[in-house]
């Protein structure tokens, strides 16, 4: 029994330290969204998030307990073997420690993406940030100053007013993409493209991957 608790506390301090990470899943596809949509990439699912969209379409993901603790060494190899694009994403990754992943990815030479709400404090060697922002809990000025690009999730009208609000807080360079929400992509497509015609320092992202239906 105590020995137990010893290995679970041992566990804990990995965690924490960011040398074992709650690994949901890790699949090889095609980036579906953003920026990089088109490109083949390795994706790695870190679980936990307590954010709490109503839309979300990982909820599995949100209790990190569910997933089990992983030495990154067995996920940096994995990954080593599909791609030179690596997309970190959850759940929310910067609820953990990101540097050890990032460093050890990075020392294989790969590419190291991030798809974040920016709700935590940034940690992680970056070669993209995707910042998307939520309303439940908003993203750092940390994150805003350093982001790729923002894609903003677009379930009704006043995600616009949203979008606008965190596209004055981003850095200059940052691209702006409005992304429907994907059960009501049919009710908000028309907004958004009226949007972007009208204010076209904004584009459109489509959940490419769901319509290919590959993860
Ligand atoms: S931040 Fe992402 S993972 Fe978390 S609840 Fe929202 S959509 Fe889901």
């Amino acid at each position: 029994m105590y020995l137990c608790q010893m290995l679970k506390e041992e566990v804990l301090q990995e965690v924490e330290k960011g040398c074992m990470l709650p690994l949901m899943e890790e699949f090889y596809t095609i980036q579906g969204e953003g920026f990089h949509k088109g490109t083949a990439a390795y994706f790695i699912r870190i679980g936990g998030c307590d954010v709490g969209c109503h839309w979300c379409d990982v909820k599995e993901s949100w209790n990190a307990d569910l997933h089990p603790p992983t030495v990154i060494a067995s996920i940096v190899d994995n990954a080593v073997k599909y791609s030179d694009t690596i997309v970190v994403t959850g759940g929310e990754p910067l609820m953990w420690n990101m540097f050890p992943l990032t460093k050890s990815l990075k020392e294989r030479g790969l590419q190291t993406h991030i798809e974040t709400s920016g709700a935590y404090e940034l940690t992680g060697v970056w070669d993209w940030i995707c910042l998307s922002p939520k309303k439940n809990k908003l993203p750092t000025s940390a994150v805003q100053a350093v982001a790729h690009e923002l894609k903003a999730i677009v379930y009704n009208k006043h995600d616009l007013i949203f979008a606008e609000e965190q596209a004055a807080l981003v850095n200059e360079d940052c691209i702006l993409y409005l992304q429907p929400e994907w059960s009501v992509r049919d009710k908000v497509v028309p907004l958004i493209v009226d949007y972007v015609m009208k204010n076209p320092k904004w584009k459109v992202s489509l959940q490419t991957h769901k319509y290919l239906n590959i993860p």
